[in-house]
């Protein structure tokens, strides 16, 4: 079969990792006619609920990952940090999709920050920092406060220090890792929007509409949309995020999050080589969500329309927050409970879609 020739109902998707967007593309897929086989060391993961086939086993078993690549038709992944070597590996067995580059790029925010720059999309000013003599001089530079990062495996807020000064800064250094680290520019920036986009086998973009993200203790609280933004930023926004997914040759959705500076003015802060949280009020209102648009954009099926419906809040669920269901529902709302066994502080376990406008009568 060629490679762009689109997958048939019944074909099944592989998904490495076993979380919360494995479980909603999952369910995406059998919606679509496809079954899935999870593969995720983890034996307690919430995707092996709604799966009719699981791997448990390391990323590095070379033996259980050629046994899954020989029973999927396609591969894909919830997660960015998917080591190198596993994805060179699968991708020599089946189509990996969205594919390698796309993962080291993500993975590592000096090659991300460099392959926007390179692309000239616009990103808060850095540095490499490799150490302590480079990160006074580059402080100096950069001016304070500023922001010390990972290169790797930051997320939630994990793996970074605002630094106020060249003591600050040292501390810091000792305490993140692995090194080498970036310094960023600290952005007061006036909110923080992300766009979902999707890329097809065939090249065709689609974008959702922008939403507004508010974080609470560095994790994701809220995502509204609309955002409170200019129509020209939002254009701008997804026209951005679109020039990211056609360089990277991306198949899949794509989550692209930036900065809005005063005057509209964007600057990208991270993109995610997957489905993204900032996008999970389009299970609620739009008309193709992103979990369907990924399952689709991977099975070399056409994009689906991203248009949204009504207006809507997107809440997370964190640590025991889930026991608002069922008791705290209003009654335009979606919940979504990932079915997560053990409910620990600062867990994501669920969200709610909170539809805020209703379609007017005639
Ligand atoms: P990140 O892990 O890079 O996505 O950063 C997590 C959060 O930290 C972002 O969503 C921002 O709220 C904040 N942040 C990260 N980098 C900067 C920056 N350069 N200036 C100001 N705030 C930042």
């Amino acid at each position: 079969m060629s490679s762009h020739t689109p997958l048939p109902m019944g074909s099944t998707i592989g998904i490495l990792g076993g979380g919360q967007l494995g479980r909603m593309l999952a369910l995406a897929a059998a919606r679509l006619g496809m079954k899935t086989h999870i593969y995720c060391p983890d034996e307690a993961s919430p995707a092996f609920d709604v799966t009719p086939n699981k791997t448990v086993a390391a990323y590095a078993d070379e033996a259980a990952l050629a046994a899954f690549a020989a029973s999927v038709d396609v591969i894909t992944y919830e997660f960015e940090n998917v080591p190198a070597h596993t994805a060179e590996f699968l991708s020599s067995l089946k189509p990996l999709r969205p594919g390698a580059n796309a993962l080291a790029v993500s993975q590592d925010r000096l090659a991300e920050k460099a392959f926007l720059s390179i692309n000239r999309i616009p990103v808060a000013p850095f540095a490499a920092i490799t150490d302590l003599d480079r990160l006074e001089a580059e402080l100096e530079e950069l001016g304070a406060p500023a922001v010390l990062k990972t290169t790797r495996l930051g997320y939630d807020g994990k793996g970074q220090k605002i630094v106020h000064n060249m003591e600050d800064a040292a501390l810091a250094w000792e305490l993140l890792s692995p090194k080498p680290l970036v310094l960023e520019a600290f952005i007061a920036f006036e909110r923080e929007i992300s766009v979902i986009v999707a890329r097809g086998l065939d090249g065709a973009v689609a974008a959702f509409e922008p939403a507004e993200n508010v974080h609470r203790n560095h994790i994701l609280k809220t995502s509204t949309v609309p955002a409170d933004i200019k129509g020209k930023t939002a254009a701008r926004a997804i026209e951005i995020a679109g020039e990211i997914v056609t360089a990277l040759d991306y198949v899949g959705v794509l989550g692209v999050e930036f900065f809005v500076l005063e005057g509209g003015k964007l600057l990208v802060n991270e993109i995610a080589p997957r489905v993204h949280n900032s996008g999970h009020w389009t299970e609620a209102v739009a008309i193709t969500d992103q979990f369907e648009q990924h399952i689709r954009a991977i099975a070399g099926w056409p994009l689906g329309d991203p248009t949204r419906l009504a207006d809507v809040v997107m809440e997370n669920l964190i640590g025991d927050e889930i026991d608002a269901i069922p008791g705290g529902l209003g009654v335009a709302s979606r919940p979504h409970a990932y079915g997560k066994a053990e409910t620990r502080k600062g867990r994501k376990m669920g969200h709610i879609n909170r539809i805020t406008t209703k379609k007017r009568a005639k």
